[in-house]
């Protein structure tokens, strides 16, 4: 019988949900997967990226280590497709690659002033606050009043993780030295801006009605941003969603608010020691620096319904006075050598997960929609950094039945035995991980946790966790 030898590129959940629906399905042929990721640890943005407060969502990755736990695919951890592994490499060893390597970075936000002192890109906190090894240990927390720009569900986790007493966060999995800055945080006041009304944002219920849960920490929201219009109604009784998310703003609108005000049950001013407010029909048009270069305030202008769904500006222009600015706009994806990628829109060009490339009759203008042989996407390099962790699963769905269905594609390799890649790596001094080494820094971290009284902590240093993965004492040390 045939046999597929399939690397797939990211043991992220697209990746792990990918080879899980391959090795069930029906098909006329064998598998044998190999799952590589830079990291030395698998599981992406469900370990670098879901909120360390948000355990149910955490506990996804049971259901992705059953997967791996299986044992019929095989993890190489801490191997970087570009520079540990090349394109010529995976045709030399397998008949097919699934790239699933998903979005990390920033989308980028072209208002003047995003590269002042102080001005951050989301993505970065989130990687820092998630223990990501490829990022600095400490982050500058001495801003009392601080602006999110966004309205999706990022930028409520970035709020909320600013605005969060580093105490509650104790229960969670934060690694030390975040804990360590997070109790030092220096913020008072956290401000969202989000262009649209509360009609319009893209965060879920969940998210917004966490906010409110938080001890200490007084939600504020104007009433200016109510005065709804027809669209905005009909929405708000259309969709239980956005039904749901206007009653949970209506509650706070009546809420004691530290702005001042005072609780209207029992008279007695407001007394949290953090607020967070949150601005709709707010259009940021440029972050206002200081003599030094630093972040001073946020410049934006009112914006107003269109009557169509969307705002228009007023031309009233405002400003807050802040001293950080955390730009949550979106995350997007990267290119990888030696696959098309399309630049607008931070993705792998694809048909249903079979990626598509400059053919031999394709013009020096055509972009490119011919099959490339072997060559696959799934996940958010495939569709763009939109959507749950669910979604990943429907793709891959999408994309397996390209896989089975192009058979014909496949490459045929010189050296297709598993034991082939294994030499290539070690004969490149590549500190790679496997299964058994990501069970070692499973229970490291569990241990670790157990010691604090805690249900896990984090490692974070990469050098750490490879020598923890793979049986090093030194990192006991
Ligand atoms: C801040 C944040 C919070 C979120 N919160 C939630 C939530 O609460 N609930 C929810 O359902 N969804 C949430 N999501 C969405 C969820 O994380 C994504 O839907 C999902 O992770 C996308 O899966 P993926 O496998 O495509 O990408 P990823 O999870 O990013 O996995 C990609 C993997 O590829 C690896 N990789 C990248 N480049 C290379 C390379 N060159 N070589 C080798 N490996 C590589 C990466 O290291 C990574 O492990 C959140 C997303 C973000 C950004």
């Amino acid at each position: 019988m045939t046999k597929l030898r399939l690397a797939i590129v990211g043991a992220g959940p697209a990746g792990i949900y990918a080879a899980d629906i391959l090795l069930k399905a029906e098909r006329g042929f064998d598998v044998s997967i190999d799952l590589f990721d830079q990291l030395p640890a698998p599981y992406g943005l469900v370990r670098y990226g879901v909120a360390p407060d948000h355990p149910r969502i955490k506990g996804i990755i049971t259901a992705l280590r059953e997967v791996i736990d299986r044992g019929d695919i095989r993890l190489f951890g801490n191997v970087r497709y570009g520079e540990d592994i090349t394109l010529d490499d995976l045709k030399r060893h397998y008949n097919a690659v699934i790239f699933a390597t998903g979005a990390v970075r920033d989308a980028s936000l072209t208002i003047p002033g995003v590269d002042l002192d102080g001005s951050y890109g989301a993505a970065d906190f989130v990687s820092w606050y998630d223990g990501h090894p490829d990022v600095p240990r400490t982050w500058p927390l001495t801003a009392s009043s601080v602006a999110v720009i966004g309205n999706g569900n990022v930028a409520l986790d970035t709020a909320r993780m600013l605005a969060k007493h580093a105490e509650d966060l104790l229960p969670t999995e934060i690694p030390d030295n975040v804990y360590e800055v997070l109790k030092d945080s220096a913020v008072t006041d956290v401000h969202v801006f989000g262009r649209r009304g509360p009609a319009q944002v893209k965060f879920t219920p969940l998210e917004l009605r966490e906010l409110g849960e938080m001890r200490d920490v007084e939600m504020v929201v104007y009433d200016e941003d109510f005065d709804y219009d027809e669209s905005s109604k009909a929405a708000i009784a259309s969709n239980k969603q956005v039904m749901v998310i206007d009653r949970v703003l209506q509650s706070w609108r009546t809420r004691p608010s530290a702005n001042g005000a005072t609780d209207p049950a029992t008279g007695a001013e407001a007394t949290a020691s953090r607020r967070l407010h949150l601005h709709f029909f707010a259009r940021p048009l440029e972050i206002v620096g200081d003599d030094h270069g630093r972040v001073a305030g946020i410049r934006y202008e009112r914006t107003e319904p269109d009557g169509e769904g969307g705002v228009r500006g007023t031309g009233e222009i405002r400003q807050t006075a802040v001293q950080a600015v955390y730009r949550a706009v979106g995350y997007f994806g990267s290119p990888l050598p030696g696959i098309p990628f399309d630049e607008k829109h931070g993705v792998i060009p694809n048909r249903e997960g079979q990626v598509l490339h400059k053919g031999e009759s394709s013009s020096d203008t055509d972009p490119g929609n011919e099959p490339m042989p072997g060559v696959y996407a799934t996940g958010w390099i495939k569709r763009g950094p939109v959507g749950l962790i669910g979604h990943t699963k429907s793709d891959a769905m999408e994309t397996i039945k390209r896989v089975i269905n192009g058979q014909s594609g496949w490459w045929n390799p010189a050296s297709p035995s598993e034991e082939s890649v294994v030499q290539l790596l070690q004969s490149r001094g590549i500190r790679y991980t496997n299964l058994d080494g990501w069970h070692n820094l499973d229970q490291h971290e569990l241990a670790l946790g157990e010691a604090a009284g805690r249900t896990r902590i984090k490692l974070v240093p990469r050098d750490e966790m490879v020598r923890v993965s793979n049986g090093d004492d030194a990192a006991d040390a």
